[in-house]
């Protein structure tokens, strides 16, 4: 499903690669905590899979398909295939619930006929049941979260990428936003969640890839945040 071949990541010429040599698999279907400190390349990599920015070195694939120098029609294509969900959430804050998940259908042309049957289902989904109509700033964060991945989700994706998506919730409302991740991926998504949570990771005990400076420096099955044991 997504593989890179010993892929750098520079910036700007004289910068330090924010990824430097990273070969990884990932398999249809896995859960994947790309764990790491802050500013050791966990978005960069998410950002090579969606072709929001190019390697400097090697080449990524991306559901069959080498998006190192993916068309910007190309990418389009794409990101309909992968779901994304941010820390920050994303959301549109003056829309309610039903708009702003209704807002990731119009924009693949979707009709309003799919749109009014697809988004109770996905609102049911994330347990977010009977609040279409609330606006983002009556929600608590866990909910605003809710939100935004049913929008990565109503257009049924294979993959969904999560970057740090509990960063903002405390910790029994992150638990509820990874149980929900976790079922989502169990019904068939891959899932690719970056993150610096150690009690959600060491909690689920899926594969782990570490980065630091750039670098892969584990990459194990079932692993805890940090270390082998
Ligand atoms: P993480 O998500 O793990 O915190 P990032 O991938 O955001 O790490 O950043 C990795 C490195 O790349 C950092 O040194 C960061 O400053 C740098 N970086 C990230 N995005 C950009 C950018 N758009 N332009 C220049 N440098 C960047
Ligand atoms: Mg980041």
């Amino acid at each position: 499903m997504i593989t890179f071949e010993n892929v750098s990541k520079q910036y700007e010429r004289g910068a330090n690669p924010a990824l430097r040599n990273v070969d990884i698999n990932i398999d249809r279907g896995e859960f994947v905590f790309l764990v790491g400190a802050s500013g050791s390349g966990k978005s960069t990599l998410l950002s090579l899979i969606t072709a929001e920015i190019r390697p400097t070195a090697g080449r990524v694939f991306v559901l069959g398909k080498d998006v190192s120098g993916i068309s910007p029609r190309r990418v389009h294509l794409l990101r309909r295939q992968i779901g994304t969900v941010f820390q920050d959430f994303r959301l549109l804050p003056d829309k309610n619930v039903f708009d702003n998940v209704a807002l990731a259908m119009q924009v693949l042309g979707r009709s309003r006929h799919a749109i009014r049957k697809e988004i109770p289902q996905v609102l049911k989904m994330v347990g977010l049941n009977g609040k279409e109509k609330r606006k983002m700033y009556e929600l608590s964060g866990g909910e605003k979260q809710r939100v935004a991945i049913a929008r990565a989700m109503v257009n049924r994706p294979d993959l969904l990428l999560a970057d740090e998506p509990t960063g903002n919730l405390d910790l029994d409302t992150a638990l509820g936003i990874m149980r929900l991740l976790d079922w989502i991926n169990r019904q068939g998504t891959t899932v690719v969640m970056a993150t610096h949570d150690a009690a959600i990771v060491n909690q689920y005990r899926q594969r782990v890839i570490e980065i630091v400076d750039g670098r892969v420096v584990r990459d194990q099955k079932q692993g805890k945040y940090g270390g082998r044991f």
